[in-house]
């Protein structure tokens, strides 16, 4: 019996057993990861898109998903390689790369205004060990690298990426401890944790999907806000109100087909009300 460490979950799993992620199987005393190197999807992207609207702005990344993830957003629009089942179902179909065959495909794109590699798509922390090494890699050529994230790895593991993530979108999904864990199956404390270390060493930008009855409480968001602008960086100087905060727009989907859209008027309200404690609030899906 071996415990996973990486996420909040803490999986014991026995030898061969998967975790609750998918991406993740017990080895003797250890835990390993079942899905490096798996690459579900590869795509050139413009960073806006991860997204990223103050970190080298008009370029594009070469973006790479793999398989798995510790949260169960009822709404992912990503279901297929992220959620445990489906994944390990369409792992078999998916190709796979080393970090250094990743790095050269990432440099083969740099006349198309490639600056890097960007983790995202499934949860990439699930397999963070392919993360830091290619992250390593992609540094060492002098290029960029970019992790899209749901917060919830524990603080251990983003240690390990310190030095090699120069850019990090991070999910903050709502702001009720309750909402995060029985709604979206993820742990508001840990995400919080997990923001705060990484403003100390990256560039980070965060992102809320505004979804009707799970995110779009206006109170809530001025509790979010105030937390955000009161983040400090590694010199302890407050930095919190220059976190630019996506604040993006829900649609029905996968699981959550009965529910509406967000109401555009909602969104931007709701994006003026962030405006008053943070500099730089965006809105998207409009
Ligand atoms: S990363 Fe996966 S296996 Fe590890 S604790 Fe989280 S859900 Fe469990
Ligand atoms: S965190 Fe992202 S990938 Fe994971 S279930 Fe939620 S929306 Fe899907």
């Amino acid at each position: 019996m071996a415990i996973c460490e990486v996420c909040f979950r803490h999986c014991s799993l026995e030898p061969g057993q998967v975790g609750f992620c998918g991406a993740r199987i017990g080895s003797g005393s250890k835990v390993t990861a079942k899905n490096y190197g798996v690459v579900s999807a590869v795509a050139l992207d413009p960073i806006e898109k991860k997204p990223l609207n103050r970190f080298f702005p008009g370029s594009m990344i070469l973006s790479v998903g793999s398989c798995g993830c510790n949260m169960r957003c009822r709404f992912c629009q990503n279901y297929e390689i992220s959620w445990s089942q489906q994944a390990m179902d369409h792992a078999g179909r998916w190709g796979s790369l080393t970090p250094g065959e990743l790095v050269q495909l990432a440099e083969g794109y740099k006349d198309r205004g490639n600056i890097g590699v960007a983790f995202t798509y499934n949860e990439p922390l699930v397999g963070y060990e392919f993360v830091r090494d290619t992250a390593r890699l992609v540094k060492q050529a002098g290029m960029k690298t970019v992790l899209v994230t749901n917060g919830c790895a524990e603080e251990k593991i983003l240690e390990q990426l310190s030095g090699h993530i120069d850019a990090m979108n991070i999910d903050l999904k709502c702001f009720n401890r309750q909402t995060y864990k029985e709604q979206l199956g993820g742990d508001l404390e840990t995400v919080k944790r997990f923001i705060a270390g990484a403003v100390k060493f990256c560039h980070v930008e965060l992102t809320t999907l505004v979804v009707p009855g799970i995110s779009d409480d206006p109170r809530e968001l001025d509790a979010m806000t105030d937390w955000i602008a009161s983040l400090e960086d590694a010199q302890s100087r407050n930095v919190g109100a220059d976190i630019p905060l996506h604040l993006n727009r829900f649609f029905p989907r996968f699981k959550m087909t009965d529910c509406r859209a967000t109401d555009i008027g909602v969104l931007k309200a709701l994006a003026d009300r962030a405006a008053k404690k943070l500099k730089y609030v965006y809105t998207g899906n409009c």
